[in-house]
Order: C-alpha cells, then sequence, then structure tokens
C-alpha cells in the first residue's frame, strides 16, 4: 500500500521552484530516502508532507487521502531535525514525555510505561533522569526520535539527523537509526546529502537535482558517482 504520495506537487518562492512537480510514492513500512547536493529541494519536500509548508500546486497524500490544508499536528507524523532539538530545561524522561502531548498513550499503558517503553526502543532504557546535554549527539537524537515516535506516528520524517556528528558516531546512530525503523516497520523519509548513508540504510532512494528525482531506486541500482 502506499503511505505517502506527492502528485505533481510544486513549491516555489518567488521565481525559484524550491520542488518541481515531484511525482513519488512511499511504501508502506519502506526506508525512502530523499538524498541530493545542497539546494536540490529535500527539505522542502520533507517540510511538505510535514505540512510545515503547503504546495503552491499539487497534493500531498496520506494512505490515500489529500493533507491540503491539514495541519501538521493533525498528519500523524514524527519529525527529526538536524540540531538536537531537545528542551534543555527538562529531564530526558520529560522531553520524551512531551511527545505524548498530542497524543494519548497506547491503550493500557501510563505515561511513565510508554516513556520507559521508548527509552528501551532507543537503546537508552536508563536515561530518564538525566539531562539532555550530558548525552553524546548521537543519544540526543535517538532522545528526539523517541520523543517523534511517542504518539505513534504512522510516518517518521527525518532531516539530516546525523549532519551534525562526527564520522564514527554518524555510524553508531545510522545501525541504531535502522534498527529502530526496522523493529517498528515505520514508514521512514529520510533526507541526506550523503549519497553513502543513503545507499547505505534504503530500501529505496530518490536522488535529487533541482527540485526533482531523477532516480527512484533500491540502493543496488543508484548510479553512483564515482
Ligand atoms: P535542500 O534541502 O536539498 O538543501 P531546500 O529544500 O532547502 O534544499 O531548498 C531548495 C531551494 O529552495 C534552494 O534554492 C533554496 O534556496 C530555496 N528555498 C528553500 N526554502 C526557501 C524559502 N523559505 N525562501 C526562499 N527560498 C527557499
Ligand atoms: P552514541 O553512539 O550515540 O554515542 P552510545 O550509547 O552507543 O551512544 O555510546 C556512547 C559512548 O559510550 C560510545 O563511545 C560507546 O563506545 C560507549 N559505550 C556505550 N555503551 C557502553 C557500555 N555498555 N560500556 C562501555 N562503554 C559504552
Amino acid at each position: 500500500a502506499v503511505a505517502v504520495e506527492l502528485d505533481g506537487v510544486t513549491k516555489r518562492y518567488g521565481e525559484t521552484a524550491a520542488v518541481d512537480d515531484v511525482g513519488l510514492r512511499v511504501r508502506e513500512g519502506e526506508f525512502f530516502t530523499l538524498v541530493g547536493p545542497s539546494g536540490c529541494g529535500k527539505t522542502t519536500t520533507l517540510r511538505l508532507i510535514a505540512g510545515f509548508e503547503e504546495p503552491t500546486s499539487g497534493t500531498v497524500r496520506f494512505a490515500g487521502e489529500s493533507m491540503s490544508g491539514v495541519p501538521p499536528e493533525d498528519r500523524d507524523v514524527g519529525v527529526v531535525f538536524q540540531s538536537y532539538a531537545l528542551f534543555p530545561h527538562m529531564t530526558v524522561g520529560e522531553n520524551v514525555a512531551y511527545g505524548l502531548n498530542f497524543a494519548d498513550p497506547p491503550e493500557g499503558m501510563t505515561r511513565d510505561e510508554r516513556v520507559a517503553e521508548l527509552l528501551e526502543l532507543v537503546d537508552l532504557p536508563d536515561a530518564a533522569d538525566r539531562d539532555p546535554e550530558s548525552l553524546s549527539g548521537g543519544q540526543q537524537q535517538r532522545i528526539a526520535m523517541a520523543r517523534a515516535l511517542a504518539p505513534g506516528p504512522d510516518v517518521l520524517l527525518l532531516d539530516e539527523p546525523m549532519s551534525a556528528l562526527d564520522a564514527r558516531l554518524r555510524e553508531r546512530l545510522r545501525a541504531q537509526v535502522k534498527r529502530i525503523q526496522s523493529e517498528l516497520g515505520i514508514t521512514t523519509i529520510y533526507v541526506t546529502h550523503d549519497q553513502e548513508e543513503a545507499l547505505a540504510v534504503s530500501d529505496r532512494v530518490a536522488v535529487m537535482n533541482g527540485g526533482t528525482p531523477e532516480q527512484v531506486a533500491p540502493p543496488r541500482t543508484v548510479y553512483r558517482e564515482p
């Protein structure tokens, strides 16, 4: 089944088409990556899916349903950004619990139990009382994922979540993100400028250029830059 569909989606800023007549179909449970150089329209595409922007023309659909005019909080998406957006004045556990301000915990589960489950999922089971700033960059991003996943969204959107990390931590976080995604089987749309990273984690990759995907394919068939 198609989880997320972009149908003739264009986003203009003045003369610039940041996203130019994009058609994409992301399947349920797929790890789908938008890759390409800076300025090719990756972040704008993700923001259109999240609902932070509305298309100039075209339609974004979730499970066949048009998202036109639907605000981000009603879209059933969890979003993780490039820089750690954790609240420094809250503990790690409170940061994760914040994700539950927009949704109830699953039936039969308390907020605390849900937070514990999420910390377990991101492999930081003992971090609830810690100060976010005492964690490594990779650990902070995992907490940001736990917070984004707290309401149980259908779709996870990740915008360059590794880019602030050094190469070693990036590789560790990459493996963690992949594990979390397959454990949940959650539809994931991932943005990166790093082709190697894209090819390593994805079920399919959309190679973008000038606001348009030039190629949409599984990693093994994607043309690699020499
Ligand atoms: P990427 O994420 O691939 O680096 P973006 O989606 O951020 O690309 O940007 C695509 C193009 O749209 C770029 O030329 C960028 O300068 C332009 N752009 C993005 N956001 C805005 C904005 N809010 N106002 C004007 N131009 C923008
Ligand atoms: P991240 O990969 O985000 O930095 P980790 O929790 O995986 O977070 O690891 C942080 C650091 O602590 C790493 O350098 C890792 O080698 C080290 N580390 C993680 N778990 C253990 C452990 N159980 N015992 C000793 N060192 C650990």
